[in-house]
């Protein structure tokens, strides 16, 4: 066995934790999730049944042309508007419209009311959605350690800054692969991590050189084999050094870099690097850093690091911005590195907000809607929203049980698609309190005692006021 030692700049991975942003975003994609496209042949024309589309064929093929724009670049300063009533299938155009320019593609979704925060300028929301939906592919070289544990040996020493206690000064991990055995002499910041995983001699690990980021490969039965970091498999040890490096596509937004950047957190990866640029400890995106960032981000393409992958943003109910944002929405579309824009309505003429006599299409004034084109949504009919039931509940793992999907759609039609795929959770968690695992009649009859969909509850409160307007 042959030892040497070697030191390694460790230091914390700075890449910014999941905001409640994102994890809110991701709880709306997720009733899209059958939704994998448009589901167009490659002459542009909407089979009926396809990529989990139902139906709605003309808006598909309609965003299908959008598509081919947006990849010609000839779609540049102008939206696209989709107008139709609620759960006609907007939002899922919109998410298709992103998978259709390609994988990974970014997909930030807003509604229009979020404008409105106590916090944040309304400007401010809209530019961060904007920068939320340009993805940056960052191919970065890291190097990392890997074999299995034969020592761990903390070094400890006077603490020189409190001046009594000890503090670990820094760690000795032995590594051993099928070569030989290395003794690695880590920063402190490692230990924390060993201690977190829980790592102890006989585990396979690898360690990110560059972050210090340790993570479990196996137990040492699974010696002969090792964690690899891209296919997240475990792949024979390379007969090479326990030091190797690997190219790993780390799929960042611009809006990310800004966060990051706003709260820099040291390190030598790219991300810490590039989280870094402003050192003033500052805590609020402005305009003058994410120019910086831009700056950055032009030299990291420039040297052919990264890639700008333009993505897609989508603000549901438009008609609730006000004029102030629409004339900031004018000027976002004019910007350089702005992403794919789509917007939804199923508001008529409206007054548009912040105006006292303004009445225009959408309540959108009417320069921005010259710069839209607009695609209409079609309601559905019964069979179709039993299709799209049948779909959800597939992916849902729900089972359902004679007649309910005829139930389901028939409600489907009377009030929304939206209304009758929301009605099978509640009825699953009925059918699971009485010990089934089929949804039944009998459930989803319970559920219809117990709520209501929009126009019963209308006309009901309509008939006990004696008025109809509600
Ligand atoms: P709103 O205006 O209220 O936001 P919307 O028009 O955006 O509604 P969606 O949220 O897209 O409607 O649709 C409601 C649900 O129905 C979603 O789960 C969506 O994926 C699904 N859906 C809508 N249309 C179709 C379709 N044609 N095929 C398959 N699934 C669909």
């Amino acid at each position: 066995t042959s030892t040497a030692s070697s030191s390694a700049p460790v230091a914390h991975n700075a890449l910014p934790p999941p905001s409640t942003a994102s994890a809110a975003r991701s709880s709306r994609i997720a009733p899209h999730s059958h939704i994998k496209g448009l589901g167009l042949t490659p002459e542009g024309y909407a089979n009926v049944e396809s990529a989990g589309f139902v139906g709605q064929t003309n808006a598909r093929e309609a965003c299908g042309v959008v598509v081919d724009l947006v990849k010609l670049r000839k779609f540049s300063g102008r939206a696209l508007l989709l107008v139709g009533a609620p759960g006609t299938g907007k939002t899922a155009l919109a998410l298709a419209v992103s998978h259709e320019l390609g994988a990974k593609v970014p997909f930030c979704p807003m509604v229009g009311s979020e404008v409105y925060s106590t916090e944040v300028k309304k400007t401010e929301v809209l530019a961060e959605a904007f920068r939320r939906a340009i993805g940056l592919r960052i191919k970065e070289t890291k190097e990392v350690y890997e074999g299995e544990v034969t020592e761990l040996t903390p070094t400890e020493s006077e603490n020189p800054l409190s001046g009594y206690g000890k503090t670990v000064s820094h760690v000795v991990v032995g590594l051993k692969t099928a070569r030989g055995t290395k003794q690695l002499r880590m920063d402190p910041t490692i230990y924390e991590a060993i201690l977190k995983e829980k790592i102890v001699v006989g585990d396979v690990i690898y360690i990110e050189a560059n972050t210090g980021a340790v993570k479990r490969a196996g137990r040492s039965d699974a010696y002969a084999s090792s964690y690899d970091l891209e296919s997240e498999t475990y792949v024979p040890l390379p007969k090479g050094d326990v030091h190797k490096r690997k190219e790993l596509v780390q799929d960042v937004t611009l809006g990310d870099l800004d966060a990051a950047n706003a709260r820099p957190q040291g390190g030598q990866d790219i991300m810490s690097v590039m989280g870094s640029l402003v050192k003033s400890g500052r805590t609020e995106v402005t305009d003058k850093l994410r120019r910086e960032v831009n700056k950055v981000v032009k030299g990291y393409v420039d040297q052919g690091v990264a890639e700008v992958v333009p993505g897609v943003v989508f603000i549901d109910e438009v008609h609730m911005l006000d004029i102030e944002c629409f004339t900031y929405l004018n000027a976002l579309l004019e910007s350089p590195m702005a992403p794919t824009v789509i917007f939804a309505t199923n508001r008529g003429n409206s007054l548009v907000r912040g105006t006292t006599d303004i009445v225009s299409p959408h309540g959108i004034p009417v320069d921005l809607l010259d710069r839209c084109l607009i695609v209409k949504t079609d309601g559905y009919r019964r069979e179709q929203v039993a299709k799209v039931v049948h779909l959800r509940a597939n992916i849902e793992g729900l089972k359902l049980g004679e007649g309910v999907l005829d139930k389901l759609a028939e409600q489907g039609e009377k009030s929304s698609l939206r209304y009758a795929l929301q009605l099978l959770t509640p009825a699953s968690i009925l059918a699971s309190l009485v010990g089934r695992t089929q949804i039944e009649l009998e459930d989803v009859g319970e559920i219809n005692e117990l709520f209501l969909d929009a126009k019963t509850s209308a006309a009901m409160i309509g008939d006990s006021t004696g008025s109809s307007e509600v």
